[in-house]
């Protein structure tokens, strides 16, 4: 695996599984995207482009403001977390981006083209698996071929790869009630990767599994990540979870949400989860919950 040096390391790592390769030959063509996009500061050429971002929910007890104004720009192939509060307008942020829910104001931009409706250059992981308990793991994962209507042989072996990649080559006839939950979040990453996605959005993914398990599943995904080109916006409550996995982590303040700070991520990679235990590490885990403290989202006792 290469040892990474800058801060957006997947930047510069080669396309290995050839984007647009074979499952792509009977859908329709995804958007292409910049080979690079470099300086996160040039926000006309990052991947993601939000500006003036906001969400409002109207109901029977009035307006409620879900997201104050976001302005962030992502770049190609970065891994940014996003952690805040509770009911600080993560989800729904996710959602924004996704295309799933209108935004009341403001743009979004992926690749280069507004969001408009659902992208399909696009893959999701949400915190529940949400597997068909009546197919398989590699039925679940090619689901997402014949839904898209691409090559089923080719979504096969895909699927396979996939499954090998998490260590679950031998549980691909396994149906979702014989496999821990560990591994049916495993199968839901592979499902949300099949079609090889520009962009990996993931909304607590890991938040339903012990502790162990979830070591694990990070390990797992930055090794995915290191394999295939993409982009991953992450939200977690985990502190720890977002610097251990992230070129750069986004705080958000209680709701309204708003982006409190992005703090960088000079971590080398690959890492380790013994990195958590280093002063650099330490430092950035601080770093954030001196944050959360300053804004009220953490209290001690003697405070
Ligand atoms: P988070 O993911 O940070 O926990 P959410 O994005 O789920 O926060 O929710 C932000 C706020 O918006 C919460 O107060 C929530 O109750 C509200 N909200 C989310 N979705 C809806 C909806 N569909 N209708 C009304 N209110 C909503």
């Amino acid at each position: 695996m290469p040892v990474f040096k800058n801060a957006s390391p997947r930047s510069a790592a080669p396309d290995a599984a050839g984007r647009g390769g074979r499952l792509r030959q009977e859908g329709p063509p995804l958007s292409a995207r910049p080979a690079s996009l470099g300086d996160s500061r040039r926000t006309d050429d990052s991947f993601i482009s939000l500006r003036g971002l906001s969400k409002s929910f109207t109901g029977r007890r009035g307006t409620l403001l879900a997201l104050a104004p976001v302005d962030l720009d992502v770049r190609d192939g970065e891994f940014v977390s996003i952690v805040g509060p509770s009911g600080c307008g993560k989800s729904t942020l996710m959602m924004l981006l996704s295309g799933l829910m209108p935004a009341t104001a403001g743009t979004i931009r992926v690749g280069g083209k507004p969001v408009k409706g659902p992208n399909a250059d696009i893959g999701i992981v949400f915190q529940q698996d949400v597997l068909l308990e009546w197919r398989t793991a590699i039925e679940n994962i090619v689901l997402q071929a014949e839904i898209r209507g691409l090559n089923k042989a080719a979504a096969v072996e895909e699927a396979q790869r996939l499954l090998a990649m998490v260590g679950l080559a031998a549980f691909a006839g396994a149906y979702p009630h014989e496999l821990s939950g560990g591994m049916r979040q495993r199968v839901s990453i592979c499902r949300a990767l099949l079609h090889r996605p520009s962009l990996l959005v993931m909304d607590e993914p890991f938040g339903a599994l012990d502790a162990l398990t979830r070591d694990q599943l990070q390990v797992d995904l930055l090794r995915l990540c290191a394999e295939r080109r993409m982009t991953v916006i992450f939200v977690t409550h985990s502190i720890i979870e977002a610097v251990f996995l992230s070129d750069r982590v986004v705080v958000m303040s209680p709701r309204p949400g708003r982006i409190e700070t992005i703090l960088p991520i000079d971590l080398p990679r690959p890492r380790r989860l013994a990195m958590r235990d280093t002063p650099a590490f330490m430092h950035h885990n601080h770093a954030v919950t001196d944050l959360f403290k300053s804004l009220g989202v953490l209290r001690e006792e003697d405070e």
